[in-house]
């Protein structure tokens, strides 16, 4: 068999899904090679998308014109807002996930786009010449040409299993393992290391007595991850939150010695913000407990997640720790936790499209990258799609800057500063967090999906339709003013001062007490009764509240962001002789040297290179 596509992705995980149907969407015809196609987009570990600065990233990844906000919706279980109380730059949608049907879902689509062919194997090996990658060759001796690569393998790079002190080959407990890629990659000058992940048990909610323990029930205003009307669940299942305690400390302390983790077995860095629940009762030796969260896996199954409670400890050791807790004292488990090595490349490697900087066509998405996370791998993986596609017909690659999308300050911050742990997103990596809120992700990204040629009809038609309610809202907040008479009785009953005269509806708004929707209940006027779609009313509501009651500092965030895009927008030349700037110094030249950044910018955020090297290029720049 010998076939030829534009586009290969190697590996149907999150990444692997978004960037198929991303440059299948735009027209190139792509062979999606999977070890197992009925585990597309498979949640490895828990089953929930969102979730703080993960969740912005969903909301992006739809209005680019991506996947997973859709399935997400149309999978989900249960629905909370994170963060309500605090600002809204930080409010992060969270959803918990049915773990097959996402799965499904994601098939569903995948098989919906014409332009893409899946075939079901284990790819061994790439075949390069004169520094492109031009094809794959698979386990089953299978060949496929291509123009381009994208090689989304996750956890599976030479994946290595443990529970206790055994340990077994493989991608995910019960898959097999991706071999001779890294072997392959190193021999072309491709550095490799070795990173680490764990996962909890599975539990039989049969055998679990939820009526002792606090229920957390998801929110009654449900929302989508979509900007699209997808479907949402008409009821919720709840999850439940239980305590580990000293006996069970006691009782996991018992298996250390056999513990991967602390026998030196695990040689790779696991990731710092999700602790297994040995490295958490280490770190903390002061807690007596640690809360854990009980997740429904399915509508369809009794199968839980147990938040928390990441192990590689011995499997009878798991078990023994969790009779011990509240609620789990008969419990049977139907998959131990384990943890697993694998192997990623550096990402430091790559050009900002994702593109390997050694091999020409050969881009790098996902868990590959050094990442952590279904969404930084599938916002990785679209973006792939797009600049794989892009490449192929001759046009500039599509890169997000930090101030338009978490998407761009992830790829900016791999691909500039490389991860020397699992790499996950936090708000605090974003240093324009007001502008990049989980409301606005259409308004930031959905023209450039439009451009692309990646937003559907019904996106486009979406879309415009709310711009323009914004608009006329926004319009008629800016122009017509609110009298005494209309406002005082609401502004006395919120402790607000009263008017004397009349103002700007906008001026009201302003006050931190004054909701929207009030407001406009006030005013006596004609031209708010347009219609308001009631399909996203609510949330461009709050949009348009969030942007006037935040419009300072908005402002003030675009403002430095505006500065920081010139320093983005000079180029350093590729060919540029860094040893011949003598000012510059030793550590900068040698950073410098290293990571090759593209944009003075760049160089900027690159720890190391400090403001008088960046002066130096500039002079050199003749700037
Ligand atoms: C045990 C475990 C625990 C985890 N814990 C967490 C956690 O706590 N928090 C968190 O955020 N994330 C966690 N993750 C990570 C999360 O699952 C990944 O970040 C995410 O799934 C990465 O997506 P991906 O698309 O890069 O790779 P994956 O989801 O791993 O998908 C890779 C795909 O590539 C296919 N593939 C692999 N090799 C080949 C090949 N040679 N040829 C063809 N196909 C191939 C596989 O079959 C698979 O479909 C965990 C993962 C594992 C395995």
């Amino acid at each position: 068999m010998n076939l030829s596509y534009d586009i290969i992705v190697i590996g149907g995980g999150h990444a692997g899904c978004e960037a198929a149907h991303a440059a299948g969407t735009l027209g190139a015809k792509v062979l999606l090679i999977t070890i197992d196609m009925t585990k597309l987009a498979q949640m490895s570990c828990n089953p929930a998308m969102g979730g703080i600065a993960k969740g912005q990233i969903v909301r992006e990844i739809d209005a680019l014109g991506g996947c997973s906000g859709i399935v997400t919706d149309t999978s989900m279980l249960q629905f909370r807002m994170l963060n309500r109380s605090k600002g809204p730059a930080v409010w992060s949608p969270r959803a918990q996930c049915d773990r097959t049907l996402f799965t499904l879902e994601w098939r569903k689509l995948i098989e919906a786009n014409k332009n893409i062919d899946i075939w079901q194997d284990n790819v061994n090996g790439l075949i390069i010449k004169e520094g492109s990658v031009i094809g794959v060759k698979t386990r089953t001796n299978a060949v496929f040409k291509a123009r381009a690569i994208i090689l989304t393998v996750g956890t599976f790079g030479n994946g290595l299993i443990h529970i206790g002190r055994m340990n077994m080959e493989g991608g995910r407990i019960s898959e097999t393992v991706s071999k001779g890629l890294t072997e392959q990659l190193k021999e072309y000058g491709i550095v490799s290391g070795r990173l680490k992940t764990g996962t909890p048990a599975r539990l039989d909610g049969r055998s679990i007595n939820f009526g002792v323990l606090e229920e957390q029930k998801g929110d009654e205003d449900i929302r989508r991850f979509s900007y699209l009307k997808t479907s949402l669940p008409e009821k919720q299942l709840s999850c439940y939150i239980t305590y580990t305690n000293v006996t069970v400390h006691e009782i996991l302390k018992k298996g250390f010695q056999d513990s991967p983790l602390y026998n030196g077995t695990i040689k790779g860095t696991g990731p710092r913000y999700c602790p297994s629940i040995e490295d958490k009762i280490v770190t903390f030796q002061e807690r007596e407990r640690h809360q854990l969260f009980l997740e429904p896996e399915g509508w369809e199954t009794n199968e839980y997640y147990i938040n928390g409670f990441s192990s590689s400890l011995p499997m009878d050791i798991q078990y023994e720790a969790m009779q011990k807790i509240k609620g789990l004292e008969n419990v049977k488990i139907f998959r131990p936790g384990y943890a697993i090595e694998y192997d990623f490349f550096p990402p430091t490697q790559l050009y900002p499209s994702l593109e390997s900087k050694i091999i020409d066509s050969l881009y790098f998405a996902g868990q590959v990258n050094g990442t952590t996370g279904y969404e930084e791998a599938a916002a990785q993986g679209i973006m792939a799609g797009i600049n794989a596609y892009l490449k192929l017909e001759h046009k500039e690659p599509l890169i997000l800057q930090r101030e338009e999308a978490y998407m761009g300050v992830l790829i900016d911050d791999l691909v500039t500063k490389g991860v020397d742990e699992p790499y996950r997103m936090f708000t605090s990596r974003a240093e324009y967090r007001i502008l990049l809120r989980q409301d606005n992700a259409d308004e930031r990204l959905t023209e450039k999906s439009i451009d692309l040629g990646l937003a559907t009809k019904e996106r486009i038609t979406t879309f415009r339709e709310k711009s323009s309610i914004r608009k006329k809202l926004n319009e008629i907040l800016n122009k017509t003013s609110i009298s005494p008479d209309q406002a005082n009785k609401y502004l006395k009953g919120k402790d607000s001062s009263i008017l004397k005269q009349k103002v700007k509806l906008i001026d009201v708004l302003l006050r931190p007490e004054v909701a929207l929707k009030d407001l406009l209940g006030l005013v006596d006027t004609e031209q708010i009764n347009f219609q308001m779609h009631e399909f996203f009313s609510q949330e461009l509501i709050e949009s348009i509240e969030i942007e006037a009651k935040y419009g300072g500092y908005i402002t003030r965030e675009k403002l430095l962001a505006d500065k920081m895009g010139r320093l983005d927008g000079i180029r350093i030349d590729k060919g540029i002789d860094f040893d011949s700037l003598l000012s510059i110094s030793t550590e900068g030249r040698f950073k410098l040297k290293k990571y090759k950044p593209g944009t003075i910018g760049q160089a900027a955020r690159i720890s190391g290179i400090s403001p008088s090297d960046i002066n130096v290029l500039l002079l050199y720049m003749g700037r």
